[in-house]
C-alpha cells in the first residue's frame, strides 16, 4: 500500500544488467524529503555515456536502480528545517546522485544548484555534467592556454563540442577527431582547427602532420581502448594524456616505462572529485552558465526524446548516431 506521505510517479528502472532493452518505464513510490533533501519535478533529463556503463554494469550501483545523473527540474518540496530553497525553484543538478531518468525525484539539496532565468532549462540540463566536465578539464585538471594546441576525440560528441568551443576560446589551436564528415562538419563549427576522420585517417600521422612533428600539449580522450595508445604518440615532450572515459572500451594497462620517453603525465580524472565541495560545484557551474551567457558555448540540443523512450536514446547514443547532446522530456 501507498502510505499519505509516498506518491507514485513513472521512472525508467534497470532490474538486470544488459542492452536498451532492459530500460523499462515503471510506477515508483516517491517519498516526502528528509532534512537536507528537496523532492524536484524534473522538465529535462542529461542522457550521458556513463549511463550506458551503469545499465551495461561497467559501473555498478545497488539494484534495481533508477539510472540518469544530469536534469533540470523544479523543487516541489523541500526537508524539514531546510532554508535556502523554495517551491517553485528551478534548479540543476550533474553528477551524483544516480536517479534522474523520473519525472519527479529526490535530491540532496547541497547537489544542486539555481539556474539563472536567461538559461532554458533545455540548455541547463545539457551542462550540468558535460558543460562542468569541460570546465574541469580544460581548466583544472590541464590548464589550456593561448598558444597550446589541444587534440580532442569524439570532438561531435556532448562533452567534445563543449570541449572544442571552450579551447578555441581559450586561444588553443583544436585538433578533433569524428566518425563522420557531418560530424566533422560539426566540429569545425565548434572551432576546430583540423579534423580528422579517425575512421578513415590515421590519427597519430595526421597530428604528426598538422603539429610538424611536435605533438600536443594535451590529449583530451573519451573514447579509450580504441584511441590510447595512438593519444600517447600524439604527445609532445612533457605532454598530459588525460583519459576520461571509455566509450570504445577500457584501454590496456600502461607499462610505466611507456611514459618514460618523453617524460608523460597520465590521469584519469572524473568529475565527482572535481566537484566534490559545494565551492568546487558553485564555481564549476557558474563558469559554464557564463560562458554560456556570453556565447563562448554554444550548446547544441541535437536529440530529444520522450523520458519513455530512453531505450532508443541509449541505442543511438552507444551506437555513434548522436552528435552534441542528447536530452530526455520526462
Ligand atoms: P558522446 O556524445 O561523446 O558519445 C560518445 C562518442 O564517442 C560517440 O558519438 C563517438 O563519436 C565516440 N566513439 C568512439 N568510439 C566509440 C565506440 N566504440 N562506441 C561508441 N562511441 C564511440 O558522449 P558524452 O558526451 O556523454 O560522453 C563522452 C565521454 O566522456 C564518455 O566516454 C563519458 O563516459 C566521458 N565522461 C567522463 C566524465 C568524467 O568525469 N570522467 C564526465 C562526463 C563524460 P564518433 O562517432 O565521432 O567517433
Amino acid at each position: 500500500a501507498v502510505s499519505q506521505s509516498t506518491k507514485m510517479v513513472k521512472a525508467i528502472r534497470v532490474h538486470e544488467h544488459g542492452g536498451p532493452e532492459v530500460l523499462k518505464w515503471e510506477d515508483v513510490e516517491l517519498g516526502e524529503p528528509k532534512e537536507g533533501e528537496i523532492r524536484v519535478k524534473n522538465k529535462v533529463i542529461g542522457v550521458n555515456f556513463i549511463d550506458i556503463y551503469f545499465r551495461k554494469g561497467v559501473y555498478k550501483t545497488a539494484m534495481p536502480f533508477t539510472p540518469g545523473m544530469e536534469a533540470v527540474g523544479e523543487v516541489t518540496a523541500v526537508g524539514p528545517g531546510l532554508t535556502g530553497r523554495k517551491v517553485g525553484d528551478v534548479v540543476a543538478y550533474g553528477g551524483n546522485p544516480i536517479g534522474s531518468y523520473a519525472e519527479e525525484q529526490i535530491l540532496p539539496a547541497d547537489k544542486v544548484v539555481p539556474v539563472p532565468p536567461s538559461v532554458d532549462p533545455i540548455i541547463a540540463a545539457s551542462i550540468m555534467l558535460k558543460g562542468m566536465t569541460a570546465q574541469f578539464l580544460l581548466r583544472r585538471c590541464f590548464k589550456v592556454e593561448s598558444g597550446h594546441t589541444v587534440l580532442v576525440h569524439a570532438a561531435a560528441g556532448g562533452v567534445g563540442s563543449l570541449l572544442c568551443q571552450w579551447a578555441n576560446a581559450l586561444g588553443a589551436t583544436v585538433i578533433g577527431t569524428v566518425s563522420s564528415k557531418e560530424k566533422a562538419a560539426q566540429a569545425k563549427e565548434d572551432g576546430c582547427h583540423h579534423t580528422i576522420i579517425y575512421k578513415e585517417e590515421d590519427f597519430v600521422t595526421r597530428v604528426n602532420e598538422i603539429t610538424s612533428g611536435q605533438g600536443v600539449e594535451v590529449v583530451y580522450d573519451s573514447v579509450g581502448k580504441d584511441t590510447f595508445e595512438g593519444s600517447l604518440a600524439c604527445l609532445k615532450t612533457r605532454g598530459y594524456m588525460v583519459n576520461f572515459g571509455q566509450s570504445s572500451g577500457i584501454p590496456d594497462p600502461v607499462p610505466l616505462p611507456a611514459l618514460a620517453a618523453k617524460s608523460l603525465f597520465l590521469t584519469r580524472p572524473s568529475l565527482m572529485q572535481y566537484t566534490a565541495t559545494r565551492d568546487e560545484l558553485l564555481e564549476s557551474a557558474g563558469e559554464v552558465f557564463a560562458n554560456v551567457a556570453s556565447g563562448v558555448l554554444r550548446v547544441r540540443v541535437n536529440h530529444k526524446y520522450p523520458l519513455s523512450q530512453a531505450a532508443e536514446a541509449h541505442a543511438d547514443l552507444e551506437n555513434r548516431r548522436t552528435s552534441g547532446s542528447v536530452v530526455l522530456i520526462p
